[in-house]
């Protein structure tokens, strides 16, 4: 993505070592012009604008280690959880830091290939399914063999977006029987068109889809029912891959504990929501546990460990957001432009982004500059 950023005016200063582990080296960063600084707080010293992957917020490890070497009127683009937590945004809005979040990236036609978490979320569909297919005691395809036919793999999908319809595809590429299940009924049609059976269930969620294409968070009795309607289908199933989330609400539970007991010893369930609170009650978010004989794999960041091209669909997603947001070698942002404005989360030390604020309960912009001293 180098060259592309060059022909716009910019240069790259890159953290020595910073692909290596998703296997690139310093000297191809070097080959394609960028130049290669072996200290972190230099590459933000000499920065205007800094992109990351897991920037503070979402990075919960050594995120905040970034804080002090942020200057004002930086740019920063990275994963930034933005609904996780108001402290942290406000931290770097303290910074005078001018931030966009990956996470707030419209779902529009023109923003798809700057869509970070559709392609991180296609990555850990795609993993969910190695992970169970290594785990899970059985094969997954149909196999005729001198010593008799194997039955294939049953494959549940609960959640079917962007994770769920990669996780059904790679689940049947592998051979495996594929049934899945999501509140939206719009996606039928998809999971159909995959080759998997769309489990159809005698409840329908009130408004199940809201204008961006997210689910809508549901009422407790829905989730109950929708808990006792699909133990059954949990049961004639060998694994189980959970995807649901709904956008800054815990997951819901669909796999209780109970259900888990109702399973095969040796199934799996792979649990995609751990990092957002988990769909099976049993989920420890980043660790594998078995209960009643079933493994229940609660792995978080699962795009990490297919780094070589998650780094490539990231450098792709943001080299498009920069090409947006400078034109000739400056940065302009174009209010006016709903990327921009829904991606900005910080700006002139304040959380800049109204949904934001509304989120978190913060009095709108406006209201403020005008109240009395
Ligand atoms: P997501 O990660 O927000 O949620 C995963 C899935 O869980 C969703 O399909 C949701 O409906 C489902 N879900 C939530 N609660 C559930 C419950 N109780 N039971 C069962 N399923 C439940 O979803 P996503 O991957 O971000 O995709 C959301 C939508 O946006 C999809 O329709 C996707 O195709 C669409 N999308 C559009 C674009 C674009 O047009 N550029 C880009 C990406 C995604």
């Amino acid at each position: 993505m180098l060259p592309s950023l060059a022909k716009v005016g910019l240069e790259a200063v890159v953290e020595a070592g910073a692909g290596a582990q998703a296997g690139y080296t310093d000297a191809d960063f070097a080959a394609k012009g960028a130049k290669i600084v072996p200290d972190r707080a230099e590459v933000f010293r000499l920065s205007e604008i800094v992109v990351q992957v897991l920037a503070h917020g979402a990075n919960d490890r050594n995120g905040s280690g970034d804080l002090p070497l942020f200057h004002r009127e930086q740019i920063l683009i990275g994963f930034l959880r933005p609904m996780g937590s108001a402290q942290t945004v406000q931290d770097i809005a303290e910074r005078g830091v001018t931030s966009f979040s990956m996470e707030l990236m419209p779902r529009i036609t023109r923003a798809q290939s700057m869509d970070a978490l559709s392609a991180m979320a296609t990555i850990a569909g795609y993993k969910a399914v190695i992970l169970a297919a290594d785990t899970l005691p059985r094969f997954f395809p149909m196999l005729t063999t001198a010593a008799g036919t194997i039955t294939p793999g049953r494959v549940l999908i609960l959640g079917v977006g962007v994770a769920g319809l990669q996780a059904i595809a790679t689940a049947r590429r592998l051979g495996a029987v594929v049934s899945a299940y999501d509140v939206r009924p719009a996606v039928k049609e998809q999971v159909q068109s995959l080759g998997a059976r769309f489990v159809e269930l005698a409840i329908e969620a009130k408004d199940a889809q809201d204008a961006r294409g997210y689910a809508t968070a549901q009422d407790e009795s829905f989730y109950r029912r929708q808990r006792e309607l699909l133990g059954k289908v949990i049961a004639e199933n060998d694994v189980v891959i959970t995807t649901a989330v709904v956008p800054g609400k815990k997951a819901p539970i669909l796999v209780t504990k109970e259900m888990v007991a109702g399973m095969a010893p040796g199934s799996v369930i792979v649990d995609l929501a751990a990092e957002r609170g988990g769909n099976c009650e049993y989920t420890r978010s980043g660790e594998m546990v078995v209960e009643h004989g079933v493994t229940i794999i609660g792995s978080i960041n699962l795009a990490s460990t297919v780094p070589y091209h998650a780094s490539q669909m990231y450098a792709k997603n943001l080299a498009t957001f920069l090409l947006l947001l400078v034109k000739d070698g400056k940065v302009q942002l174009n209010m006016k432009d709903e990327i921009i404005r829904d991606t900005l989360v910080t700006q002139g030390g304040e959380v800049a982004n109204p949904r934001l604020r509304e989120f978190f309960a913060m009095p709108a912009l406006a209201a403020k500059e005008e109240a009395p001293k």
